[in-house]
């Protein structure tokens, strides 16, 4: 629609051509009012019973809550409208009108469950806290990018229909590809390794991943967002400040960028991007700090995986972003290297939000006798997995990196309850349309 103006725009003195949805209807008497919504806001109609074309008025009044009008007419000031103007019209067409009956009020003053939201999602999405958290989301993804081109990062798309997984096959999808099995790729794990080796050096990828995970928790989704980083000639401590500073730029991004957003949700006040240096507490250290907190029924001991309560735990006690580094070998997965002076420890890290893991990654095994080693070690054929450490043998630099998880970023900042909230259509056990 070229002559079109966004409400938002709408200014004292304009003839302007309005369009969207009718967000509410004001009957009064002589006198009513159409409050029409679009992406930038909504703006009001005055309709003059008397005085205006009486076809004109029957057609404002007439029309049913969320449809689709075309407002043409003059922009005059009015104190007493919601937003300081409306719009005194000589022409309304309505373009798609919506029936009586919604499943769920857009105007938000009705609350619905989340699954009515989330299958309804395209009426939920004209809510002001529910669009709000795709457009922070939109800005997060492009603070990320720009924060990996300042870092010289070249962004990649690795495939997602693979002929085998990651880290073997538990959590992976089956799929049948031209009669053959293939899957949906977990991780972009060894594909962006790959790239360390080539002339790219350092490459992230914001891409889909897809776990098989049975589990049906308010932080887990059958296929997620991941934001991937890989770098040669790295250590585990330089892909950690490449970590933090993405965060941190995600974080200023929003609070710089997305006021009126962050309004909606009510979160304008309190939202503050994070300052200080995270907290870099090693694996043994954050044992104790859990065991100190007396949370758990049973002290953690070495070895042990963090289990959700203990994380639950040491985030209230640290009340900041933080990683866990030197984890034991034996807890994270065999391609990522131990380190040079004692093999019992990990270069592993995870990146954690006081509520829950952002973030795991570490330097590589870029040795291929050592990696060959580690595929049998974890029950996996090696020859399965020939495209990848074959490369290995034609000069593959030492590597790190690590993998966010796009959704838990967007979660945690924005303080939503459910990861849910933050995915367009969630994928989930019992979710597989819309
Ligand atoms: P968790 O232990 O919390 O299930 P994970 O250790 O299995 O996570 P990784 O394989 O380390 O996850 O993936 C790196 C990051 O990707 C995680 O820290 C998380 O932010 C994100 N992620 C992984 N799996 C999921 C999922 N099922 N849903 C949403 N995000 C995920
Ligand atoms: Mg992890």
């Amino acid at each position: 629609m070229k002559d079109r103006t966004y409400t938002a725009d709408a200014a004292p003195g304009d003839h302007a051509t309005v369009a969207g949805w009718v967000h509410e209807i004001r009957d009064l008497g002589g006198i009513a009012f159409l409050i029409v919504r679009d992406t930038t806001g909504k703006i009001q109609v005055k309709l003059e019973k008397d005085e205006m074309d009486e076809e004109l008025v029957e057609t404002g009044l007439d029309v049913s809550r969320e449809s689709v009008i075309k407002v043409v007419g003059d922009v005059k000031e009015e104190p007493r409208a919601p937003t300081g103007v409306e719009v005194v019209p000589e022409s309304i067409e309505v373009i798609a009108a919506a029936e009586t009956q919604l499943p769920l009020d857009p105007s938000g003053k009705v609350d619905a469950e989340l699954p009515t939201r989330l299958n309804n999602r395209t009426l939920d999405l004209r809510r002001d806290e529910a669009k709000a958290i795709f457009e922070i989301r939109a800005e997060v993804l492009r603070a990320v990018r720009e924060a990996f081109r300042d870092f010289h990062a070249t962004e990649i798309n690795t495939p997602k229909i693979v002929a085998t997984g990651t880290e073997g096959g538990t959590e992976l999808f089956p799929i049948t590809y031209f009669g053959e099995e293939a899957f949906m790729n977990q991780s972009p794990q060894l594909f962006k390794q790959l790239m360390v080796g080539s002339g790219l050096e350092r490459v992230f990828e914001i891409g889909p991943i897809f776990r098989a995970e049975e589990h049906n928790t308010p932080r887990h989704l059958n296929e997620a967002t991941s934001i991937d980083f890989e770098s040669a000639f790295f250590d585990h401590t330089e892909a950690m400040d490449v970590c933090e500073a993405v965060v941190k730029a995600a974080y200023e991004a929003v609070e710089e960028n997305c006021e009126g957003q962050l309004e909606a949700l009510d979160l304008a006040d309190e939202f503050e991007a994070p300052s200080g240096e995270f907290p870099r507490l090693t694996y043994e250290e954050a044992i104790q700090r859990i065991n100190a907190t007396g949370e758990l029924d049973e002290q953690l001991v070495w070895g042990d995986d963090l289990p959700t309560e203990g994380e639950h735990a040491l985030g209230q006690d640290v009340g900041e972003h933080y990683f866990i580094t030197d984890w034991p070998s034996e807890i994270k997965p065999f391609y990522i290297k131990d380190h040079d002076d004692d093999e019992t420890l990990s270069t592993g890290f995870d990146m954690m939000h006081p509520r829950m893991e952002l973030v795991s990654g570490g330097q590589r095994e870029h040795r291929y006798q050592r990696l060959i080693e580690g595929f049998e070690q974890q029950g996996l054929d090696p020859d399965a997995f020939d495209y990848y450490t074959k490369m290995f043998k034609y000069g593959m630099p030492p590597h790190a990196g690590w993998g966010l998880g796009a959704e838990r970023l967007v979660m945690t900042m924005l303080d939503l309850d459910n990861i849910r909230e933050a995915v367009l259509f969630p994928r989930d056990r019992q979710r597989l349309s819309p």
